[in-house]
């Protein structure tokens, strides 16, 4: 079969924001104007359609990354445009992640009265460390106290980018009436009440000089960016529109530019601009390099090109169950094609799929295709063995594609089944839910039985316990949240571990001598091996290894993981006949467990970055509630009728801030949490926490 759309007519875009900024209200309008649906839903109507699962509903919150596809057609060609929705709220990170490695280019969303937030700024950066090329939209000109030229000014002094705006707004708040071109210099007029219909206009007298300051501060912008460009620029020479967007969409596309539009989604107003500026600016699959991987059994690194005649390799992205057809797997095409039917290797579990039916996802409605190509965004129906960052991929040419790394969870809850009947109804639909999120996490308690969850917040967990009841009819009780502790030592030490039994039938001999030594903060594990001249031979070494990693696991303080040490294996002996795999791996693990009582153990503690916005009658209440919550606060601003109070804050003190944070302000008060680092227990603290945890 042939492609029906070239590669160059795809667009695989993301729409990221912080929460609020308008995200949703940006995705339908866009999915109203492509013409996939026909009816506006408000947000607070709950009817919009990228939000089809119920509890995001209820929250106005977006947590499935649904992928929903879309066209577009701009100068006589039509563009598939692929969406891959991002989640808002930053307990959700990891999704946020995965979805980004999977885009091609983003559309990032501010709130004119806000500019760049604290949340935004996390997911720029995210964007960056993925290379994902953007464009910014200037949302809400129509709100009270927007300032756009303040919201383009905080894109380029709090992301350290460098925004060049495309259109400017024409008045501002209920007087915002459209938008004008810098490229063709029009007023450009968006019909009510949807605005579908689009009419330019001659600009008006007032406007003219600014037009034209901004259209030459858009020209210099583009043609520093081009040598011959400015070059010509500097002799006074004419310089095409052509092409000042060829530059302009090269350097998008390699992040030295980010081309900045206005508007009011909820008005209607500026979305088709940004349409066209996603095909013309935005990258297209084939724009992307190759990616890269390696081969699951020799390691060696693999290139996959974005071709079809290429070997088929595929990323599943986003694992999801739908209500009509079950088990969804969201994959995205980097090479070659796939025909319905057909058999892949699934490389990450080394196991063969049957891919029967494919599908092209719009929010709620879904589309049979017979088959995908390179570049495209589809999901498989009903997957036996896949799970989010699984590489499918031609059974003859294997290859893994580097899978997402997800931050680790930071918190706990106890869950348990209301009823006998429950239980395992509750353990079928956790082992779902864990295959579609990699930042929830389930483990059983093997001294109580009792089965812990985690994850990234309270929030997060939250909608875990609601889903449970909501889609899987689970009633289950929740425990208080428990904040993952880790435990880590101070001070280097030196420890012999010894496992030797020679007393009847196979001894045993295992002997190692450890150095273990504290790291920085984040480092994780270290293990060096110094040992010289066959004192121990080369194969029980990684066994040694292993005993120390699993040691580690549960720490001799209290029970937590134990992070951030090197070990270094120096000194040792073996038997010729008793020594094995296990003795060493016991010895590790007996020195290490040994060793971190001897190097002044200490207990970690998650941290986490704040934000508080509260009307500034409530500073004094808030900042001496965060006070008794052993917060540092770092600054207190302004911003247009707020105070913002930034902080550092321990997760342990925050439970239930929701809850405070809306009493203290009469409910005017929002905050955002995520977070940032482990940090050490105050030693006053720290007596509690390990005896509560051996009780
Ligand atoms: P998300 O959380 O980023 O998905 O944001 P939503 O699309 O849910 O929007 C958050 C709130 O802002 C909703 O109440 C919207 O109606 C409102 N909103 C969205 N876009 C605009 C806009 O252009 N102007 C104004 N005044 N409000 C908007």
């Amino acid at each position: 079969m042939k492609r029906e759309f070239p590669l160059d007519k795809t667009r695989n875009i993301g729409f990221i924001a912080h929460i609020d900024a308008g995200k949703t209200t940006v995705s339908e309008r866009v999915l109203f104007y492509t013409g996939r649906t026909y009816k506006i839903g408000e947000v607070h109507e709950g009817t919009a359609v990228m939000d089809w699962m119920a509890q995001e509903r209820e929250r106005g919150i977006t947590i499935t990354a649904a992928a929903t596809t879309c066209f577009w057609s701009k100068d006589g060609n039509k563009y598939r445009i692929n969406i891959i929705d991002t989640p808002g709220h930053i307990d959700f990170t990891a999704e946020v992640q995965r979805s980004l490695r999977v885009l091609d280019g983003a559309v990032v969303i501010f709130d004119a009265v806000a500019g760049v937030e604290p949340q935004s700024e996390t997911v720029w950066r995210q964007a960056d460390r993925f290379g994902v090329p953007k464009l910014a939209f200037i949302n809400k000109i129509d709100r009270m106290g927007a300032n756009w030229e303040m919201s383009l000014n905080s894109i380029r002094d709090k992301l350290a980018a460098k925004p060049v705006a495309l259109n400017i707004p024409i008045g501002s708040e209920e007087r915002f009436e459209g938008v004008i071109d810098l490229f063709s210099m029009k007023e450009i007029h968006f019909g009510e009440p949807l605005g579908s219909k689009i009419e330019e206009k001659e600009i008006r007298k007032d406007y003219l000089e600014k037009a034209s300051e901004w259209r030459e501060k858009m020209i210099e912008a583009i043609v520093e960016m081009d040598e011959n460009l400015l070059h010509r620029y500097f002799e006074g020479k004419k310089i095409q529109d052509e092409e000042l967007k060829t530059v302009l969409r090269k350097a998008t596309c390699s992040n030295q530019l980010t081309p900045v539009f206005c508007g009011s989604a909820l008005k209607n107003k500026g979305i088709q601009p940004l349409l066209d500026a996603i095909v013309e600016f935005l990258p297209s699959p084939s724009d992307i390099s190759e990616i890269k991987g390696y081969h699951p059994k020799t390691g060696q690194e693999e290139i996959r090109k974005p071709d079809d005649s290429e070997p088929f390799a595929a990323l599943v992205f986003k694992i999801t169950t739908d209500p009509f057809v079950g088990k969804l797997a969201f994959f995205r095409v980097y090479s070659g094609s796939l025909m319905a039917g057909e058999t892949v290797l699934n490389a990450t579990k080394s196991s063969k799929e049957r891919v029967g039916r494919i599908v092209r996802m719009h929010a709620a409605s879904r589309e049979e295709v017979k088959e995908v190509f390179a570049g495209d965004i589809a999901a498989a129906v009903g997957p036996k063995d896949v799970q989010t960052g699984d590489t499918l991929c031609d059974p003859k040419y294997p290859v893994i594609l580097e899978p997402p790394t997800f931050p680790e969870p930071v918190i706990s809850i106890a869950i348990e089944p209301k009823t006998k009947a429950d239980q395992e109804k509750m353990s079928i639909a956790l082992s779902r839910l864990l295959e579609e999120d990699p930042t929830f996490k389930m483990k059983t308690d093997p001294e109580t039985g009792q089965t812990l969850i985690s994850g990234m917040g309270e929030l997060h967990l939250e909608i875990i316990v609601d889903r449970l009841k909501r889609e899987f009819q689970v009633d289950a009780l929740v425990g208080a949240p428990q904040v993952a502790y880790k435990e880590t030592i101070t001070r280097p030490t030196k420890i012999e571990g010894k496992y030797i039994k020679q007393t009847g039938g196979r001894g045993q001999y295992g002997h190692v001598w450890l150095e273990l030594e504290p790291l920085e903060r984040g480092k994780g594990f270290e293990f060096v091996n110094k040992i010289k001249g066959g004192i121990i031979p080369a194969e029980f070494i990684p066994w040694v290894e292993r005993g120390i990693k699993n040691a580690m696991e549960k720490g001799m303080l209290a029970g937590y993981p134990v992070v951030d040490l090197r070990a270094t294996l120096f000194d040792g002996s073996f038997h010729e006949v008793d020594s094995s795999n296990l003795a060493f791996e016991i010895a590790g693990r007996i020195a290490l467990q040994e060793g971190e009582k001897k190097a002044a153990p200490t207990l970690l503690e998650p941290v986490m970055k704040l934000e508080v916005v509260i009307p500034p009658e409530f500073l004094g209440d808030v900042v001496g509630d965060l006070n008794s919550r052993r917060a540092k606060i770092k600054e207190i601003f302004d911003r247009v009728g707020t105070k913002v109070i930034d902080a550092i804050v321990p997760l342990a003190s925050m439970f239930g801030y929701a809850t405070t944070l809306r009493s203290l302000t009469t409910g005017r008060g929002s905050f955002t949490m995520e977070f940032s680092h482990y940090e050490e227990v105050p030693s006053y603290l720290q007596e509690n926490i390990i005896s509560g945890k051996k009780k």
